[in-house]
C-alpha cells in the first residue's frame, strides 16, 4: 500500500491567520511545528494500518515548511520548489491512495485563509465546473487513477471536498468563525482525530472512485484584474474572454493542466496593478 500525502499549511491544526504561514512572520515557526505534527499523526496511523511506502509532498508556498528533523522516519519528504506539478509532484499510478492534509476552501468562500493558489486567481474552472485547490489536485490524482481518501482542515474544506468526493474521510481540526479565526482542537486532540480518520480512510480506499474528467479538458482561470489576464493569455492556445478577466485554454490532460496553470500564474505575476 503506497500513500501520497500532499500537505498544505493553512488548514493545519491551530493555524488561523497569515502570521503562521508566511516565512519570517511571528508565528511561522509554530506553524511549521503544527503542520509537521499533523503529518506525523497521519504517517504513524497509516503505517499501523498497513501502508508500506509514504511520500509526503510539502505543498505550501516555497514548499519547504515541514521540519524534516521532526518528520516520522516512516515517510520520505518531497520539499522545495519550483516543481512542474507543484502540490502534486511525485504522484503517479503506482500509488494506491492520496491524502490532502492542511487544505483550505477556495477563493471567495467562507473558511480559514480561503484562497485559490494565490491572490491573483479568483476562480478556476475545469470543463466549466468551479474548483479550488482540492478539486484541481484531486482531478490531477484522478489522471493516475488514484483516489483522494482523506482531507484535513476546517469544516469548510471538509464540505467542499465532500461535494466532489462524497465518500471521502474528513478530519475537521477546526471550525471557521471567519477567514482568520476558528474554534481549534488542541494538537493532542487533533492528532487523535487524524489517526482515527486515517484508519477509516485506508479501510475505504476501494470504495472511492478516482476523480476523472473528459479529455481534452477546458481550463479557465479567472484573474483578479485585467492586466493579469492579459499576461496569462500570452500562452499559445489561450484566449481572454472579451469583457471578463477569464483566460481559457484547451489542454490535453491534467498534467498539462497543471503546467498551464503554473505558467499563467507566473505570467500574471508580472502584471502591475498600481
Ligand atoms: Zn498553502
Amino acid at each position: 500500500m503506497k500513500l501520497f500525502i500532499s500537505a498544505d499549511m493553512e488548514g493545519s491544526t491551530g493555524i488561523i491567520d497569515p502570521s503562521y504561514c508566511n516565512p519570517g512572520a511571528n508565528n511561522y515557526e509554530r506553524g511549521r511545528r503544527l503542520m509537521t505534527a499533523d503529518v506525523n499523526a497521519v504517517v504513524e496511523a497509516a503505517l499501523a494500518a498497513g501502508a508500506t511506502e509514504i511520500v509526503v509532498a510539502d505543498s505550501h508556498h516555497k514548499m519547504n515548511n515541514i521540519l524534516i528533523e521532526e518528520l516520522h522516519p516512516g515517510a520520505t519528504l518531497l520539499c522545495g520548489s519550483p516543481r512542474d506539478h507543484s502540490m502534486m509532484q511525485g504522484l503517479d499510478s503506482t500509488f494506491d491512495a492520496a491524502f490532502f492534509l492542511g487544505y483550505h476552501s477556495r477563493h471567495g468562500m467562507p473558511g480559514v485563509l480561503s484562497h485559490t493558489m494565490s491572490g491573483a486567481i479568483k476562480n478556476m474552472y475545469i470543463n466549466g465546473r468551479v474548483v479550488g485547490e482540492f478539486g484541481f489536485n484531486a482531478i490531477y490524482a484522478g489522471h493516475y487513477g488514484v483516489p483522494v481518501c482523506l482531507v484535513s482542515g476546517d469544516d469548510q474544506i471538509a464540505q467542499e471536498a465532500k461535494e466532489l468526493i462524497p465518500a471521502i474521510s474528513t478530519a475537521v481540526v477546526k471550525t471557521a468563525t471567519s477567514r482568520t479565526s476558528a474554534i481549534c482542537l488542541p494538537p493532542a486532540a487533533s492528532a487523535n482525530l487524524l489517526r482515527q480518520a486515517t484508519q477509516q480512510a485506508l479501510a475505504r480506499v476501494r470504495e472511492i472512485k478516482p476523480l476523472q474528467v473528459s479529455l481534452p479538458l477546458e481550463l479557465t482561470i479567472e484573474f483578479a484584474h485585467t492586466g493579469q489576464a492579459e499576461m496569462a493569455a500570452i500562452i499559445p492556445g489561450a484566449s481572454l474572454r472579451p469583457g471578463t478577466t477569464e483566460v481559457t485554454c484547451l489542454v490535453e490532460d491534467p498534467r498539462e493542466m497543471y503546467k498551464t496553470m503554473r505558467a499563467m500564474l507566473n505570467l500574471a505575476g508580472t502584471a502591475e496593478f498600481f
